[in-house]
């Protein structure tokens, strides 16, 4: 599965939208990336669990660990993948934090997984929450990168596809420019 198999499975289910869009952080964009739409096919999320797990076959891999929510379906088929535990990281107050009795053992084998790197800063969070656990963390990766290629997670990182998505101020926006409404995906009121 190359980059552009990839990219063309988020097309084909409406996980990718191209258009004139109104993103969480009130920014522009013309490209809009819902990965749930995509992943709702488990055979999808299996082909990119597998993939990514290709990556990490000789690496000793014993857990893979995701944040919640985004991470978990596509972070649970790469632990299938690598015959790993599976584990995640959530938000508690803000911070993320390892809960419901998760625990790793000294030096244990981590890989990280996201659906999406954007800047990078969840999955660093969540590297970083898993060292301080006492894990090895070994890589991240992700189905999307977003950053092209700049996010630092602090580990090596690996992504299936990069995607080179423009986010601008309104005022700065091409389409806005041109009289185009900006539609906001996901919501009911559009
Ligand atoms: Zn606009």
């Amino acid at each position: 599965m190359g980059s552009e198999d990839v990219i063309k499975k988020f097309r084909e289910t409406g996980a990718l939208l191209e258009g004139h869009f109104v993103l969480t952080s009130g920014l522009h964009s013309n490209v809009y990336l819902q990965c749930a739409l995509v992943l709702q096919h488990p055979e999808q999320a299996e082909a990119f669990g597998r993939e990514i797990a290709e990556n990490f076959k000789d690496q000793n891999i014993q857990v893979v660990a995701s944040p919640a929510i985004g991470g978990l379906i596509v972070g649970h088929e790469v632990a299938r993948a690598l015959g790993a535990r599976f584990i995640w990281t959530e938000r508690e107050n803000g911070k993320m934090t390892l809960r419901r009795g998760f625990t790793l053992s000294p030096n244990e084998r981590v890989l990280v997984v996201e659906d999406v790197v954007t800047t990078g800063g969840s999955t660093r969070e969540t590297v970083e929450t898993l060292q301080a656990a006492g894990g090895n963390v070994i890589a991240a990766a992700s189905i999307i990168d977003r950053s092209l290629g700049q996010a630092d997670v602090g580990v090596p990182r690996i992504a299936l596809a990069t995607l080179n998505v423009e986010a601008v101020v309104p005022a700065e926006c091409a389409a806005c420019a041109r009289g185009d409404v900006a539609i906001k995906p996901g919501s009911r009121k559009q």
